[in-house]
């Protein structure tokens, strides 16, 4: 028998080489289980050394059963499904991985960026239903000389800011309420409070956590301040925004496009309006995923345990212990 056994409770990737390479420095075993309600939870996880958690619930009454773990780490960079403050009760680290995912969605959000500039999924659906007609895209306007305005300006609006820096806009713009506007202007951007920013910009992209404050940050009023043309893509959470008022912004003309990849509700619901609005962009919140991005998550959630079992701490600890 292995000396410490980990426990995956709920299985959302199949194959666990990433995982069993990091653990290879250690004699372990990784048993992944697939748990369903409480009393399994309690009984699977009870003689667990670490325990490897997706979306499974891990609440309090949970954690105190646990006779010998000392690392929870989390798949993704939220862990609303675990108690930290029972964990941290327990002497139990828990652990999460933020940083598997700037790359790829900051690519999602240029990528909806573009593809709204040139109408791409407009060009496309209207091609498959047999049109070739230029003029049913137009206007489409060139990105040179535009300027870009970012609402949060954390590491995936930086990323993203890195990536467009080649494409002749006249300026970025950032709205962080919490960043030195020093620190803002020395990644080249300028620093603008949020109705400069929303009535300035040609293009607005939204990389806010979501939280009480930044819950509808973007509301009916703030769309009125945009500018007609202007086109806003959100790859942070889909509550950020009111949807009902950005689809009737969309509808009335008042906002060129939107490319959204989060949403109020996801699955997005059947009979959303945005699915019947040509100037929407729809993408399935994937925009964390790459081939290269779930390696990389694999792998850090799994350090995060190894560094625990070596007597170490995690890498990303969520708790102090
Ligand atoms: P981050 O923590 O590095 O940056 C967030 C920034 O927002 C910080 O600089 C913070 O100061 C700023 N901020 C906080 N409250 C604000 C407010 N009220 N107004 C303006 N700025 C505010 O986070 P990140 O890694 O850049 O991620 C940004 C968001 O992207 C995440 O919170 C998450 O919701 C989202 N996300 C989405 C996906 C996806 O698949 N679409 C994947 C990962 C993350």
């Amino acid at each position: 028998m292995a000396e410490y056994r980990v426990v995956v409770t709920d299985d959302r990737f199949g194959s666990y080489t990433q995982e069993n390479e990091v653990f290879r420095e250690i004699d372990c075993s990784v048993e992944v289980l697939e748990l369903k309600d409480e009393q399994e939870t309690i009984q699977s996880l009870k003689y667990a050394d670490a325990v490897l958690v997706n979306l499974h619930p891990l609440p309090a009454k949970v954690i105190r059963t646990l006779e010998k773990c000392r690392v929870i780490s989390r798949y993704g960079v939220g862990f609303d499904n675990v108690d930290v403050d029972a964990a941290t009760a327990a002497g139990i680290w828990v652990a999460r991985v933020p940083d598997y995912s700037f790359e790829d969605v900051s690519d999602q959000a240029l990528a909806l960026l573009l593809g709204c500039v040139r109408k791409i999924a407009h060009k496309d659906r209207r091609i498959r239903e047999g049109g070739w007609d230029l003029k049913a895209e137009q206007p489409c306007y060139r990105v040179k000389g535009k300027i870009l305005g970012l609402i949060g300006y954390g590491a995936i609006a930086r990323t993203l800011h890195r990536k467009v820096s080649g494409l002749g806009l006249t300026k970025v713009l950032a709205f962080d309420p919490y960043l030195d506007h020093q620190v803002v202007r020395d990644s080249g951007a300028e620093p603008a409070d949020l109705p400069v920013l929303l009535e300035t910009a040609d293009y607005i992209s939204i990389h806010v956590p979501l939280n009480k404050e930044t819950h509808h940050l973007i509301g009916l009023e703030q769309l009125k301040r945009c500018k007609n043309s202007a086109i806003l893509i959100n790859t942070s959470r889909g509550p950020v925004i009111d949807e009902a008022a950005l689809g009737q912004i969309l509808q009335d003309g008042g906002l060129a496009a939107a490319g959204l990849d989060v949403f109020e509700t996801e699955p997005l619901p059947a009979d959303s309006p945005l699915r019947k609005l040509d100037n929407v962009t729809l993408s399935d919140h994937s925009g964390f995923y790459s081939e290269e991005s779930i390696v990389e998550l694999k792998t850090k959630v799994a350090r995060n345990v190894l560094e625990v079992l070596k007597g170490g701490k995690p890498i990303y600890p969520v708790n102090q212990i």
